[in-house]
């Protein structure tokens, strides 16, 4: 798999990664994905908007959201929706799971070599199962 690291990369390149997803180029969207692919980390479409804009306002709420849910349905990025209102975007990787915690809001990663769940019910007719993706929610324990 590519190598997802854009730190340092120049916008020619990252560029050229959009296009390779079948995504238009265009100077707000290669900031975006600037931003969002630069590290291994999870973040919201509210922390995407500020960084990018940082103080000025150059791109809108609006192109901020829609750009994310354009980046993962091309599979640029991972979409981990913890409910309909806590939504985090992060560089695409290997499958893993999640830690939520409810207390922090913060989303950390877990991965283990064999299925966390064993009895999937069976698929509708002529579907196959693509992931499973688990969201652990906690929350410090107290003694
Ligand atoms: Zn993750």
């Amino acid at each position: 798999m590519r190598k997802m690291n854009l730190h340092g990369k120049t916008t020619t390149e990252i560029a050229d990664l959009l296009r390779d997803h079948g995504i238009t180029a265009t100077l707000q969207r290669v900031e975006i994905a600037r931003i969002l692919l630069s590290k291994k980390q999870h973040v919201s479409a509210e922390q995407v908007l500020e960084k990018v804009n940082k103080g000025r306002s150059l791109v809108s709420k609006a192109t901020v959201y829609n750009t994310l849910r354009l980046f993962a349905a091309k599979g640029l990025v991972k979409e981990v929706i913890v409910d309909p209102t806590k939504v985090f975007y992060e560089p695409k990787t290997n499958d893993h799971h999640h830690f939520f915690n409810v207390d922090t809001g913060e989303l950390t990663d877990f991965d283990v070599d064999f299925p966390l769940v064993d009895n999937l019910p069976h698929t509708p007719e002529g579907m196959s199962v693509v992931g499973v993706d688990i969201t652990v929610r906690v929350r410090a324990a107290h003694a």
